[in-house]
């Protein structure tokens, strides 16, 4: 009896769970090949590309040129004219890792590209991970272990775990951020040596395609070309871009075509050079066909997810500004760089098998004289006077105690230890850099952990973005909202990005393949909702964030 009784207490729950197993398959089963009529069956590929500074106004500025990759996407794609990331920290880490998590910084602890570590005493890059080591070639020690969130690739593979995830980038963060947990594999490219390589974290020894690939050294057949216009007529790019050569772009000396490479290969400085012209989109995406061909994606009926991040255009953004001729240029060329991408995945997969995904991780100021000529009161402002302007502050509040700082990213890291050590009340140490940071003009307003912390309702349209990007262990103890027309930078030329203005937050969002209706979407949306929505697709479980949602409006009902 207690033998029978016992076989059955274990027999029940495991007959149960086999059940729900089989019941669980055959709802899939159904739902994976018989689709019903009008709903696509799970498509084979999904394949999200991430414009690494992509504007949203780059999509329609330049429309009427578009003829490739852009041009499809423009016509049978759902175009999301609205969208805006939903937190203030854009930058390229922080993007990146949401576009294939859904999560706010918040939640996924990527608050910045890097961020103060008050117990190892260093700043800590987004994808350091020094149990790691680098393989196919030298370079950072990296992962994905400071992402504290999980991708819908990650979900997939645990429901389907033969489906595939694959993350490729000229950047690590940008691979490795898209790729998720679970990856089988991210590759980016270092500047030191000029390879793809991959880390300890997927692999223990480079696949020989990997090496094969860099001892071919296609990434090297550019350095003889020079970056001139695609097309020999100035004046079409006076007409969509306004006048070449304008004061305030780059070192104000390389501002004019032609942009020939300086250094040759194999000099690390041939590989800076290569990520700031649109060549680096060509070797990503020479590399990311290969590495679809040797991971076999898109091949079988099980879902597999390859992520792409092109950054030519964040090089280009950096160097002369999103109104340049070369970024109009640049956006011409990646057009041409789509159009093969899509031409390629077409011949192997199949776009009618095909959910593409585009997007960009942030977007970007103009350049201050741009912005002068319109009329804006813009200007840049020096680094180095913010954090003078708080440690004299805190000199002549606190003499003799010079130690209250512990690390200067435009937003200001205190040292609580110190703090503690000589007796002092943090809030006060705050109060007193604070109404230093408003003294020097460039700021707008100061966020405390105590205000992120809060969610008190308030009518400061910024502080939602600033506590969406708030997580306590890694964020700064003040953070900066800084005037609109203050760039702060300690370079003569160029721009950039990370503030909350919506320039920095608007960026594409474009849905194009089986199940989606070609259109423009205005309502509000956000790359927060890209996740949600492919999982939606995948007909996976997956969490959103309380602002964000499924891109309902674009899919055939
Ligand atoms: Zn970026």
């Amino acid at each position: 009896m207690q033998r029978s009784h016992r076989s059955v207490t274990i027999w029940e729950p495991v007959r149960k769970y086999l059940l729900i197993c089989v019941l669980a398959y055959l709802a899939s089963s159904v739902g994976y090949t018989q689709a019903p009529a009008g709903v696509p069956a799970r498509p084979r590929l999904v394949l999200v590309v991430a414009i690494d500074q992509m504007r949203f106004d780059f999509l329609d500025r330049f429309e009427p040129l578009y003829k490739a990759g852009l041009r499809q996407l423009i016509d049978r794609g759902g175009v999301f004219t609205n969208a805006n990331y939903r937190h203030a920290s854009t930058e390229t880490g922080p993007g990146h890792s949401v576009l294939l998590s859904g999560s706010h910084p918040s939640h996924s602890g990527i608050v910045a590209n890097e961020w103060w570590d008050p117990y190892l005493n260093r700043s800590i890059n987004v994808i350091d991970d020094p149990t790691q080591t680098t393989v196919g070639g030298r370079g950072r020690s990296a992962s994905p272990a400071n992402m504290l969130t999980f991708t819908v690739g990650d979900a997939l593979k645990a429901t389907s775990p033969r489906s595939r995830v694959v993350g490729v980038g000229m950047k690590d963060r940008s691979a490795i951020l898209m790729g998720g947990r679970r990856a089988d594999g991210a590759y980016w490219f270092e500047n030191d040596g000029g390879n793809f390589v991959t880390s300890t974290y997927y692999m223990n020894a480079a696949p020989a395609w990997l090496d094969d690939w860099n001892r071919s050294r296609r990434v090297d057949r550019f350095a003889s070309q020079s970056w001139n216009r695609l097309v020999d007529d100035v004046a079409l790019y006076e007409k969509y871009a306004g006048k070449d050569a304008v004061e305030g772009e780059r070192d104000r000396k390389d501002i004019t075509f032609p942009h020939p490479f300086v250094a040759m290969p194999p000099a690390t400085e041939h590989y800076v050079e290569l990520r700031r012209s649109p060549f680096g989109d060509e070797a990503v995406l020479d590399f990311a066909l290969e590495a679809m061909k040797q991971h076999e994606l898109g091949k079988d009926a099980e879902t597999d997810i390859l992520a792409i991040g092109f950054a030519a255009t964040d090089g280009i953004g950096h160097q002369w500004g999103p109104d340049s001729h070369e970024q109009m240029d640049q956006m011409l060329r990646l057009d041409i760089v789509l159009g093969r991408l899509f031409a390629q995945v077409d011949a192997t997969v199949g776009l009618a098998n095909t959910v593409i995904v585009l997007s960009a991780d942030h977007g970007s100021r103009p350049i201050v004289e741009i912005s002068q000529e319109r009329g804006v009161a813009a200007r840049r402002f020096a680094p180095k006077a913010i954090q003078t302007a708080v440690t004299s502050a805190f000199a002549k509040r606190y003499p003799g105690v010079n130690d209250l700082m512990s690390y200067f990213a435009t937003d200001i890291y205190l040292n609580e230890d110190a703090v503690r050590r000589h007796k002092l009340d943090i809030r006060e140490v705050e109060r007193t850099a604070i109404d230093a940071l408003l003294a020097t003009g460039a700021v707008e307003r100061v966020y405390t952990h105590d205000d992120l912390r809060s969610t008190a309702p308030s009518s400061d349209p910024f502080l939602e973005l600033f506590r969406n990007a708030f997580f306590a262990p890694r964020s700064p103890h003040l953070q900066l909202l800084l005037k609109r027309e203050v760039y702060v930078t300690s370079t003569i030329g160029g721009t950039g990005h990370g503030s909350p203005y919506e320039f920095d937050r608007h960026v594409p969002v474009v849905f194009m393949g089986p199940g989606i209706t070609a259109g423009r979407y205005t309502d509000a949306s956000g790359p927060e909702d890209i996740a949600p929505t492919v999982a939606h697709l995948l007909g996976l479980q997956f969490p959103r964030e309380h602002d964000s949602r499924v891109l309902l409006e674009m899919l055939n009902r």
